[in-house]
């Protein structure tokens, strides 16, 4: 690292973007790109030769050797796999190689990836294939091009297929509403997403003790430390030096990379940081939440730390989320979540707000089901994260103008009767820059909607996908109904008013953690789903099919294999944290307090022989004799439970989180007991507090 950094002379150096596309390739081969990502058409052959040419020469000098297609497989995480550009030149030597056909397509093995019963076995071929609106970027000595994966028979087996489909959609779909507000210049509206993510920094010496880390990423022991968040010190608290300089060596790669890292600070628990990018197309910030993602794990290595992306790492500490901040843009640089100052502009605002309140109302469960996942279960519902039920926080300027667009009184002037949408000016709604209601689920922030049950570690295509697709579909009815009107205000006027009359439960300003909210909450009707278990049967309803497969988004199969493969990692996560809880426990833990209550029995001679009292270590002895017996017994139960796990998905699944989940919770709690009154120096790996306050 230098210790002076032009960061604008550094920021995408290491990106094939658009000026270096423009300045490296002919004119008519740049012009021919853009017209391509411009119309969504695909590349002639002779203009992809000429981009390969160009790509792999500015590679090359970069110091790749390699290239390689990129992709999103549904394992949540990015594949790769690498080629050398060598080809040989008949005379004992090689030239450096790269052709348009190897841009733009490639295959690979598609068996070793999830596919939800998509890949039939006697074609277990993938093929990958350039996403040219995402650009080609060096790392480690190779070339990366971002690609789609799918099938031979050209099902989607990744992320990227789906969310590339949603932006259309939702583009297409909005701008019929724009056309209706006499908007005849916007070509495209894009979805915007800035993710915030969160992460644990660990030192690595301490993480390698622990195999609970090393194999699942969570502990799955460790009674709290005697001090919490409770001194509420550590959120936007000063840096340590140690971290500074994984932060700085961070920041220099990601903007080498072109990702806009922006914001980094201190989070609520002990060890816990964050890292906001500046908000891009959805494409893009996917591209870049699995980077940054990426990048953060191999400099933490660097620097002797260890990353942790986990949901919720530690028991009763903060866990790690998303804030899926979300929201769209027209080609000419509006937003169309912001209210706007005239009385047309905040009509049309109105609409494409009661668009998405109705949506998320009709398709809660949707929502809620792609931030399901084994890691998020811990950590939804409690300390920080939102609560499981999914509502919208409007904020209390707006939540009172979309009160007296249901009552019909006028919020401006209430000698006026009611409030005429496209007549009526809004009152300001600021742009709120603070978290103003933590505890919200969905929350309206100004222009965007920030969407925070999002898991530290899960990808971000999943719920833009959803929030894409629900936003295109009621849009879409929104636009049929408009379109066909005799009286365009009226029609208007009525349609924004039963909207948000009809879906009126699904706002909620109050305490989203209180108990009283789950019970209003089951009053409205509201889902509570309250792990994967119980959220995912209602992934793949009829309602769901019907909106993405109506929407083009996946077709049946497609959406079905997904829900297959999002049990199948369920299952497998559980059962494999089972696993090392039993080991654990009996290979580690019940050793170490039996080597300690073996000295204190020693003591306890020593000392009734010498006629002392052993008063305490007679009771500790006792306490911890009776609790490794019980530990015993419940992990010996555990593992013959583990036996008799069913063999299907979703019966497997079911018998995970009511069987072996509550046992693994009841071995950890008998071992947790045990560990508060065990000396430390027999405690066989580090502790909550040497981990959290190292
Ligand atoms: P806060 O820190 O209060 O959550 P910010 O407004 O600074 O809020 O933004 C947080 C994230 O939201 C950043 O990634 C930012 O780039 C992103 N963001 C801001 N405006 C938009 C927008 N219009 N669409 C999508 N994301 C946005
Ligand atoms: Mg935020």
């Amino acid at each position: 690292m230098s210790p002076y950094l032009n960061v604008p002379e550094i920021f995408g150096s290491d990106v094939f973007n658009e000026a270096t596309m423009k300045q490296r390739l002919a004119p008519d081969v740049y012009g021919a790109w853009k017209k391509c990502i411009q119309t969504g058409s695909s590349l002639p052959l002779d203009v992809a030769n000429e981009i390969a040419e160009g790509m792999k020469i500015w590679a090359t000098e970069k110091g790749a050797t390699h290239y390689t297609h990129w992709f999103q497989p549904m394992t949540g995480i990015t594949a790769e796999k690498h080629d050398s550009f060598i080809s040989p030149s008949g005379d004992g030597k090689i030239i450096m190689e790269f052709s348009g056909k190897e841009l733009v397509r490639g295959e690979s093995d598609a068996s070793s990836f999830p596919s939800g019963g998509l890949r039939a076995t006697f074609e277990a071929r993938g093929y990958t294939a350039w996403d040219p609106t995402a650009f080609a970027f060096v790392k480690d000595n190779s070339l990366y091009i971002p690609t789609c994966f799918f099938s031979y028979t050209g099902e989607a087996l990744d992320k990227k297929t789906p969310l590339l489909r949603s932006m259309d959609e939702v583009s297409r779909e909005a701008i019929r509403i724009l056309r209706l507000f006499g908007d005849n210049q916007t070509q495209r509206v894009t979805a915007s997403v800035g993710a915030e993510q969160e992460y644990f920094l660990l030192p690595k010496d301490l993480y390698a003790q622990r195999e609970d880390l090393r194999l699942t990423g969570r502990t799955l022991f460790g009674a709290p430390a005697p001090k919490g968040e409770e001194l509420e010190d550590h959120y936007f608290g000063t840096i340590r030096t140690r971290v500074s300089t994984f932060m700085k060596d961070l920041d220099e790669q990601l903007w080498r990379l072109g990702i806009l890292s922006k914001t980094k600070h201190n989070e609520v628990a002990p060890c816990q940081h964050e890292l906001a990018p500046i908000y891009s197309t959805a494409n893009s910030a996917c591209d870049a939440n699995q980077l940054i993602m990426e990048i953060m794990k191999k400099c933490a290595a660097k620097h002797n730390l260890v990353c942790l992306l986990h949901e919720k790492p530690f028991a009763c500490v903060s866990g790690s989320g998303k804030h899926n901040n979300w929201s769209l843009a027209t080609d000419t640089g509006k937003n169309l979540f912001s209210p706007g100052k005239t009385p047309r502009q905040n009509a049309q605002f109105l609409v494409f707000l009661a668009a998405f309140v109705k949506g998320v109302d009709e398709y809660q469960d949707f929502l809620r089901c792609t931030v399901a996942s084994a890691g998020n279960d811990r950590r939804l519902g409690s300390n920080e994260a939102p609560p499981v039920i999914l509502s919208v926080y409007l904020g209390d300027e707006l939540h009172a103008v979309v009160d007296s667009i249901v009552n019909g009184s006028n919020y401006t002037d209430p000698e006026k009767s009611i409030m005429r949408i496209g007549v009526d000016v809004l009152p300001p709604i600021p742009k709120d820059t603070t978290d103003r209601n933590r505890t919200s689920p969905l929350a309206f922030t100004g222009n965007k909607f920030e969407f925070r049950m999002l898991g530290s570690s899960q990808s971000i295509a999943g719920p833009n996908i959803a929030l894409n697709t629900i936003m295109a579909e009621e849009l879409s009815k929104f636009a049929d109904i408009l379109e066909n009107a005799e009286d365009f205000d009226s029609a208007l006027h009525t349609l924004v008013c039963d909207t948000f009359t009809q879906h009126q439960r699904i706002l909620f300003s109050g305490n989203g953690y209180s108990d009283e909210w789950r019970q209003e909450a089951q009053r409205r009707g509201l889902s509570d789903l309250r792990n994967t278990t119980q959220a995912m049967p209602s992934y793949a309803s009829d309602k769901n099919v019907e909106l993405v497969t109506k929407r083009g988004i996946f077709t049946e199969s497609e959406f079905r294999a997904r829900n297959e493969i999002y049990l199948e990692a369920y299952r497998k996560i559980i059962n494999i944290e089972a696993k090392a809880t039993a080991d654990i426990a009996l290979r580690q833990i019940i050793p170490a307090v039996s080597r300690y209550c073996a000295e204190l029995a020693n003591n306890i001679s020593v000392k009734k022989a010498a006629g002392c009292s052993c008063k305490a270590e007679a009771a500790l002895s006792e306490k911890l004799s009776t609790g490794t017996d019980k530990l015993y017994d419940l992990c010996e139960q555990l593992m013959k439970d583990l036996k008799n796990t069913p063999t299907g998905n979703v019966e497997a699944a079911n018998y995970f989180s009511d069987i072996i989940i509550p046992q693994m919770d009841a071995v950890r709690a008998e071992a947790d007991a045990l560990e508060l009154i065990t000396d430390k120096c027999y405690w066989p790996f580090p502790t909550y507090s040497d981990l959290l306050f190292y």
